[in-house]
């Protein structure tokens, strides 16, 4: 006989922070990284270590809204919705649209996809370079966190027992005058996990870098990410001189260490990263101003 297991599924937040401050529970929004972890072999029911606690049809996790120039987006909001929301951004809708297919993007969810911190996470990269800040709520208040330093390693983030991931807050979203990228390579365009994957935002002034973040999945532990690289840019004029070019290359190649595996090798993995970066900047003057 299946095991028994203690599941809650609260109608309102504050109830679920409340009882996720009494007892460890394992939250469970789409339940699609969950259910593949904790499966067992076919036909038995997946074996959950505690208590599971459902979060993906509280209404308080699932708005979009706009606070001045910021993206406020409520963590259970499913990817089929977000491609539905008009305040989405047209990169992110692009990165959501190569995610699996649609009956997984009507159950995965924008903050699942983060706690379950994946090195091959596909929103992940953009999220860095839109700079995310995460807000977490407790029975003792929010704090914001920015994503870096939430994701700490795979599958290992920094959130307390009784925290939920509320909301995905992009900073100056809204703010005109940015350009920002987002490239998977995969076996396939869509339903395939990411062999590489890469994000990049600049924004020109003139002829001006004035901002410029780049971001590598599936090349490292966590996304690859450097801010001692990107200033190295800024004031650069574009077009930029394929020296500068070759130097930015050259800085992420040093810290760009991936592995082989399944899916990919290292080499490959570093290539295409290298390649993306390189179309990336070399194509600097055709992004809009
Ligand atoms: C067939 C298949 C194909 C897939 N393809 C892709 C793909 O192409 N690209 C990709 O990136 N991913 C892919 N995934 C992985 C998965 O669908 C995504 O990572 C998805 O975003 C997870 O969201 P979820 O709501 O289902 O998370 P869940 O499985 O519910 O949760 C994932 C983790 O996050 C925690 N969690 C969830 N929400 C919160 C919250 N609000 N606060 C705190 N903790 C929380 C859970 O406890 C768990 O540890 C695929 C999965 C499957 C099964």
């Amino acid at each position: 006989m299946a095991e028994k297991i203690t599941a809650y599924r609260f109608d309102r937040l504050d109830q679920t922070l409340s009882q996720l401050n009494k007892e460890n529970c394992l939250i469970i929004a789409g339940g699609t990284d969950v259910m593949v972890l904790h499966k067992s072999r076919r036909g038995v029911p997946p074996k959950f270590p505690k208590p599971i606690v459902f979060i993906d049809h509280l209404s308080e996790l699932k708005r979009v809204y706009q606070n001045h120039k910021d993206l406020h987006i409520g963590s259970s909001c499913t990817y089929s919705e977000l491609l539905e929301d008009p305040f989405i951004p047209l990169p992110l809708k692009n990165a959501i649209k190569t995610i699996a297919a649609p009956a997984i993007r009507n159950r995965g969810t924008l903050g699942g996809n983060i706690c379950n911190a994946s090195p091959a996470g596909d929103t992940l990269p953009l999220l860095y370079v839109y700079n995310a800040k995460l807000l977490l709520r407790s029975v003792n208040g929010d704090r914001v966190v920015a994503i870096s330093d939430f994701i700490q390693g795979p599958r290992r983030v920094g959130r307390d027992h009784n925290e939920i991931l509320a909301e995905i807050i992009l900073p100056s979203v809204f703010e005109e005058g940015s350009h920002v990228v987002f490239e998977k390579v995969g076996n396939r365009n869509a339903d395939a996990i990411a062999k590489v994957s890469f994000a990049g935002y600049i924004r020109i002034n003139g002829a001006r870098i004035d901002d410029v973040r780049f971001a590598f999945g599936a090349v490292g532990p966590t996304m690859v990410r450097s801010i001692d690289i990107e200033k190295k840019l800024l004031g650069h004029t574009i077009p930029l001189a394929d020296a500068d070019i070759a130097q930015v290359v050259a800085d992420f190649d040093k810290i760009i260490k991936p592995i082989d595996d399944q899916r990919s090798t290292a080499l490959y993995r570093k290539t295409v990263a290298l390649n993306l970066l390189h179309y990336f900047l070399s194509t600097s003057q055709n992004h809009p101003t």
